[in-house]
């Protein structure tokens, strides 16, 4: 017999009156003890041991208390910054509760007790719609700078609000983000701009001058408001499928963020040299990528991205051969659906626009 609760972001939504999107689990039961008991689960990871459970079509998944890094002569391990380096041990409820980021995902339920365990007073936290850090939020943000962007995403999609005090270590602090790798910077972007939350996100990410460090250009981009505008739009459209329970594509969600950014690289280089409009959007797209380390994009949906935007030039083409084959190619209905949305935001020629909706309809 052993003991095992739901944690984390799965208590907070059902708390906020959300469905969770997943639900993790956490027992006193090793991985080899919980793989004995669940037939078809499975140990993942290297450092640290989890355990899928395999429950209709979705997978559980199941992690040991952990404690937060090794002591060395009293001291836990870490970096000559203060950066967490291991975080591998197995340890108590309690210990497990104190390494999470803030006192809203430290609840614990214990389903056959029909109770929660509220070490953090983070039930009074949810009821107050208020983010506290657990422990000393400068020391939380060196262990591991993410949280700073975790407390951005999840109080944009609750709508909680960040005191002046902890805005200000956040502000100040903000310079960590630069450590995080990019890898890890991908996932948690996918999950920022797939929450139904991606225009308040962004306005965030700005404020907080995370994307200063991230995406300088775009920062500078997002300064004019009619940028800002455009961008919150392009979000919105997504945050709106989001709402209706559609699925959103990242790549499409991506596209829309960056899109100020790569127009106005267009722009400048139709300015500059004399090369054609498709050209000239293949240099910007390049350009783009090979100057964009930050953020890992998997190769597959950098080339999702280039086609959206090179497609965009192509949509501008109503003559000859040229609309039949675009029509007619892998990315078209997702780049139409694009183009479709730059119309909302006054991109598109109307002739073209009404063109395009005639030609499709015809078509398809
Ligand atoms: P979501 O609804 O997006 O899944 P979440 O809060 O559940 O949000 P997860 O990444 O699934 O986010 O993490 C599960 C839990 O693990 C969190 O609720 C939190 O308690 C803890 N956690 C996750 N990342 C960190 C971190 N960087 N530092 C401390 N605790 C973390
Ligand atoms: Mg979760």
């Amino acid at each position: 017999n052993y003991d095992a609760y739901i944690v984390g972001g799965a208590i907070r939504d059902i708390c906020f009156d959300l469905k969770p999107k997943d639900v993790d689990i956490v027992t006193n039961a090793t991985p080899y003890e919980i793989k004995k008991i669940f037939r078809g689960s499975r140990i993942i990871g290297k450092r640290f041991k989890l355990v899928h459970i395999g429950y209709g079509r979705n997978i559980i998944e199941v992690s040991t208390f952990r404690k937060n890094a090794i002591m060395q002569n009293g001291f836990i391990k870490k970096d000559e910054k203060g950066k967490l380096l291991r975080d591998n041990l197995f340890g108590s409820e309690k210990d497990d509760i104190q390494r999470r980021d803030i006192t809203i995902n430290s609840l614990l339920y214990d389903p056959n007790k029909r109770i929660i365990i509220d070490y953090f007073d983070g039930f009074k936290d949810i009821k107050n719609k208020k983010i506290k850090v657990i422990g000393d939020p400068k020391k939380r943000f060196i262990e591991d700078p993410m949280r700073i962007i975790r407390i951005i995403r999840i109080s944009s999609k609750l709508n909680l609000q960040i005191d002046k005090k902890l805005s200000g270590i956040m502000v100040t602090n903000i310079d960590l983000i630069r450590d995080i790798p990019s890898s890890r910077l991908f996932d948690e972007f996918c999950k920022m701009f797939t929450n139904g939350h991606a225009a308040s996100c962004i306005v965030m990410l700005y404020n907080f001058n995370v994307l200063k460090i991230l995406v300088p250009r775009l920062s500078d981009l997002m300064r004019n408001e009619k940028n800002l505008d455009k961008i919150k739009k392009l979000l919105k459209a997504s945050d709106q499928r989001f709402e209706k329970k559609l699925t959103i594509s990242i790549s499409f969600v991506l596209s829309s963020l960056f899109w100020v950014l790569i127009k106005d690289e267009h722009k400048a280089l139709l300015k500059k040299n004399k090369l054609s409009k498709i050209r000239s959007i293949f240099i910007a797209v390049d350009n783009f990528f090979s100057n964009f380390k930050q953020i890992n994009i998997p190769k597959r949906i950098q080339y999702e991205m280039k086609t959206i935007w090179v497609n965009q030039i192509r949509l501008e083409n109503t003559r000859g051969k040229k609309p039949i084959k675009l029509l007619n190619s892998d990315m078209f209905k997702i780049s139409y659906d694009f183009f479709l949305l730059r119309n909302q935001i006054d991109e598109i020629n109307n002739d073209i626009f009404l063109w395009w909706a005639d030609f499709y309809k015809k078509k398809s």
